[in-house]
């Protein structure tokens, strides 16, 4: 994994610059400075740029796709980072995931709850799991997410299961509309799951261009990509 000094000096800007906007958006929401944790989506970029990233005080990473994301976390093993899946899970890919994810965002139907419980009762380790919810008014096909009311039932599944740890929600703003309103709707479904489940209290929103919306709207953890490792080759 070799890395220059000048794509160090890259990441160390545009990380410090994303730093500098969440703790400004949690200062304009009232909310205490490191209340809202970042995990840097690498997708796309390579283990060289994870290990910069780690250098660099970054803990926890975002993946989205297999093969890709377990090759990067087995290159990167050592580092001792925290691995989230947020991109779409297909259900044969269960199994794949909960070989390097920590915490799985995606979680949106039953058949993916079955397989996700099964490996990480055969990995030994629970596998946290957020409920990816849709917030479009009208819901798009395999964008991925439930709809809020198939939320309460979908945590229950999680909640009973042995391989499975329910931490909370995930939701991306819809393509088009208010990304406030959406986040806000968010916040109603997340206040809905902690009523049920008082352990489940992470709220997943925000990303490059939308995280200031998302804090304002009590999300606890933003999945940032372009905006700290560039523009993406591919369009995902
Ligand atoms: C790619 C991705 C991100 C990061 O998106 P950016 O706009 O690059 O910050 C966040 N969440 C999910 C679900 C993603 O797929």
């Amino acid at each position: 994994m070799s890395a220059s000094p000048q794509r160090r000096e890259e990441l160390a800007a545009s990380l410090a610059a994303v730093q500098r906007r969440l703790r400004a958006a949690e200062a304009a929401a009232g909310r205490a400075a490191g209340a809202v944790a970042l995990v840097v989506v690498t997708k796309t970029f390579p283990a060289s740029d994870v290990a910069l990233l780690a250098q660099l005080g970054v803990r926890e990473v975002g993946e989205s796709r297999e093969p890709e994301a377990g090759e990067k976390a087995a290159a990167c093993a050592a580092l001792g980072l925290r691995w989230h899946q947020v991109g779409q899970v297909q259900t044969r890919r269960a199994a794949a995931v909960a070989r390097w994810a920590d915490v799985v965002h995606s979680v949106d139907r039953p058949k993916l709850v079955a397989a996700l419980a099964r490996a990480g009762a055969a990995r030994g380790r629970p596998l946290e799991c957020l409920l990816q919810v849709d917030l479009d008014e009208r819901p798009v096909p395999d964008r991925g997410g439930a709809v809020p009311a198939d939320v309460p039932a979908l945590a229950d599944l999680v909640a009973a299961a042995d391989g499975l740890v329910l931490g909370g929600v995930m939701a991306v703003a819809p393509r088009t509309g208010d990304p406030a309103r959406a986040f806000a709707r968010l916040r109603e479904v997340a206040a809905d799951l902690v009523a049920r489940h008082p352990g489940a209290g992470t709220v997943s929103a925000g990303m490059s261009g939308d995280l200031e919306v998302a804090v304002a709207h009590g999300a606890t953890v933003v999945r940032v990509g372009s905006a700290v490792l560039g523009t993406r080759p591919r369009g995902d």
